[in-house]
């Protein structure tokens, strides 16, 4: 009998356990865009599918210690800016002028503290460059040359020369963009919509129940010289409160004139939506009637996950709270 009730005794403890044990959870994304099965080769899709769990690795290691998840947004963010496989770092996207401008930002949501970076061209790791503007810096944002000499005199930040970030890929992809421009512009048409894909992104909920967001891009092939895109800027590409976190990818300037990463908190926050439909109604309704497109991953304090998207993919990982993780690409996968 004595047996039985010290058995039932820690029993009850291990379930009592279980449940104290602080919820940590991470969402990642890679992109969104026409990613599609016949756009993809098979070896494509396995390095894709490695680098994002590398990038997983990477954030939840310091989350299942109890880190911060300021540094595991940090980290994932990094691993993706390194994989030439990505829209940030090496492998971003070139612009107009045949070079490379990259944005970052980082916010974590329990203080409000944000720091970013626009048009940044010899930082390797931007993101890492963001985190110091909110450290060690009195501001949000630094731009440019600005931001190069705030780098300067950072000995911790990596410098590259531009061409460093180059891809052969990505040339193509900017070749192809001017002749679509040129032909649009014969027949008097604007732009096609356009092809982005691999901005990369993370949130994570700590063990301490605070949210990070982040998000790292070469922004849009083609684009202007001098082109802010929607990821540095709090609120529309990247945000975090003390209850939710968003990092969007898609056609910036609607994430811009939408503040979409605010927007689907503010309605967690204030009308009391459950993530997934905030996150789902400003991702597939708003976006789209307003004429952009792209996709977003958004985070609660309780580790809900949503990864809603309106183009045919998005690159994609999590680690939900009971310890299951996943990658995905395409739509039809869950
Ligand atoms: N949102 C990024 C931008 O407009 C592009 C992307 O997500 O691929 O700069």
């Amino acid at each position: 009998m004595r047996r039985i009730a010290f058995i039932l005794l820690m029993l009850a403890a291990m379930t009592a356990n279980a449940a104290d044990k602080p919820k940590t959870a991470l969402v990642i994304h890679g992109g969104a865009g026409v990613i599609e099965r016949s756009h993809l080769s098979a070896e494509d899709e396995k390095a894709i599918r490695a680098d994002l769990n590398r990038a997983l690795d990477a954030g939840n290691a310091i989350l299942a210690k109890g880190g911060a998840a300021l540094d595991a947004v940090q980290a994932a963010i990094e691993v993706m800016e390194d994989s030439p496989r990505f829209n940030a770092g090496k492998g971003a996207v070139f612009n107009a002028r045949g070079g490379h401008e990259l944005d970052a930002a980082i916010m974590e949501g329990n203080t409000r503290r944000a720091g970013a970076v626009a048009g940044v061209t010899t930082v390797r790791h931007p993101i890492e460059l963001a985190r110091a503007v909110m450290e060690h810096s009195p501001h949000v944002m630094l731009a440019g040359a600005g931001a190069e000499a705030f780098a300067d005199t950072r000995p911790e930040i990596e410098r590259v020369p531009n061409s460093w970030f180059d891809t052969e890929h990505r040339r193509k992809q900017l070749e192809q963009a001017q002749a679509d421009e040129k032909k649009q512009a014969a027949l008097g048409l604007p732009p096609k919509k356009g092809t982005y894909f691999g901005t990369v992104g993370a949130v994570a909920l700590d063990a301490h129940g605070h949210i990070a967001a982040a998000t790292s891009t070469g922004g849009m092939t083609n684009k202007k010289w001098g082109r802010v895109g929607d990821s540095p800027i709090i609120g529309a590409g990247t945000w975090a409160d003390a209850n939710c976190g968003v990092s969007g990818t898609g056609w910036g300037e609607f994430y811009i004139r939408n503040a979409v990463a605010h927007d689907i908190c503010a309605r967690v926050a204030y009308r009391g939506d459950s993530l997934a439909v905030a996150a789902e109604e400003v991702v597939d309704k708003i976006v789209p009637a307003a004429g952009g497109d792209g996709g977003a991953i958004a985070l609660d304090k309780d580790g809900n996950i949503a990864t809603p998207f309106n183009t045919s993919g998005m690159y994609r990982g999590w680690v939900k709270p009971d310890g299951t993780r996943g990658v995905a690409i395409f739509r039809d996968e869950k």
